[in-house]
């Protein structure tokens, strides 16, 4: 617990898996005087109320930031830049904005273009820690513990702005570091992006094949493991990958140039290639994961 509240007035615009789970973490230590929900769907609004995530809602988005002191924007990518274009005439000057899209160059033009420029009190940011499950039934508080926290500063970004940012992510447990944009968007487009897009697709082709009944009886764990996040919210994932498609279709390319010789490795019986590459991966993914 913090001692007394750091922040006086918090606004969490959606209230889901995220949006939530970042409200229950602070609410655990004490971190805010207030902590407001706001959003589209006074039903969604009211779980959240009951399930005590966030002390007061409002669907009205002046009413919601009126003398906030952080507004959080947690909605999918998609719907960004039309929040945005609300919030440029009501959010209060003093206000530190940040966000958790999953993705950075495309929150920062969509802000661009609502404020009409970056507003110095703007912190891009992005919690690399979620679930294959949507919305704020699906919150805990530990969801960001342990887990890292990247913001992405830009030029005109306000010192304690970002250190307001990086304190409230670290209340919640997370490490918080900091990257340029466009690293950032390459990074996640090749370790996160890109495995979802395979997972999707996937179970896309093997659900189409005529034998998929047989198929998916006797799938084992290592399907499950390896198309879990392809039970990820579409909509999410559509929107995430369209946003960042320039990196996400170079890691893509990279895949398939890959992907394609490991198959001629295979047509061609090449043990050696075709071990080569399984050892390889094998060693890199023993080393990231010691478990
Ligand atoms: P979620 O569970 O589906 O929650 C999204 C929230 O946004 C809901 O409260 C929803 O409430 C609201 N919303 C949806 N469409 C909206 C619209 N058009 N206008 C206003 N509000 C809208 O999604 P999430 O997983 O928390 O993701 C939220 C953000 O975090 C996304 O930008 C995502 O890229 C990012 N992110 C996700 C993950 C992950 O693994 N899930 C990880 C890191 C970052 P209503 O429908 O009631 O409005």
């Amino acid at each position: 617990m913090v001692g007394s509240p750091v922040v006086n007035r918090l606004v969490i615009i959606g209230v889901g898996l995220i949006g939530g789970s970042l409200a229950r973490a602070l609410k655990a230590v004490g971190y805010c005087g207030e902590i407001v929900g706001a959003g589209r769907s006074p039903d969604h609004l009211q779980l959240a109320m009951e399930l005590g995530v966030v002390d007061r809602t409002e669907t009205d988005l002046g009413a919601a930031v009126s003398e906030a002191d952080v507004v959080v924007v947690a909605v999918p990518l998609g719907a960004m830049r039309d929040l945005f274009r609300r919030l440029a005439g009501v959010l209060p000057e003093s206000c530190v904005l940040t966000d958790a899209g999953s993705a950075k160059g495309c929150v920062i033009e969509d802000v661009r273009s609502a404020f009409g420029g970056i507003p110095d009190r703007f912190v891009p940011g992005h919690p690399i820690a979620g679930t294959e499950k949507s919305g704020v039934a699906a919150s805990f508080a530990d969801l960001f513990r342990t887990r890292r926290v990247i913001l992405t500063p830009l030029a005109e970004t306000d010192h304690d702005a970002r250190d307001t940012v990086a304190a409230m992510w670290e209340a919640t447990g997370a490490e918080v570091t900091e990257m340029g944009v466009a690293h950032h968007d390459e990074v996640l487009a090749a370790t996160s992006h890109l495995p979802h897009l395979l997972a999707f697709s996937l179970v896309d082709t093997l659900s189409r094949m005529d034998d998929r009944a047989e198929i998916f009886r006797f799938a084992a764990g290592g399907f499950r493991d390896f198309t879990r996040i392809a039970s990820s919210d579409p909509q999410m994932w559509h929107d995430i990958c369209v946003a960042n498609r320039a990196p996400l279709l170079q890691a893509l390319a990279a895949f398939n140039r890959d992907l394609t010789d490991l198959a001629r490795a295979i047509e061609t019986a090449d043990s050696e290639e075709v071990l080569r590459i399984f050892r390889h991966a094998k060693t890199a993914r023993d080393n990231l994961y010691r478990d």
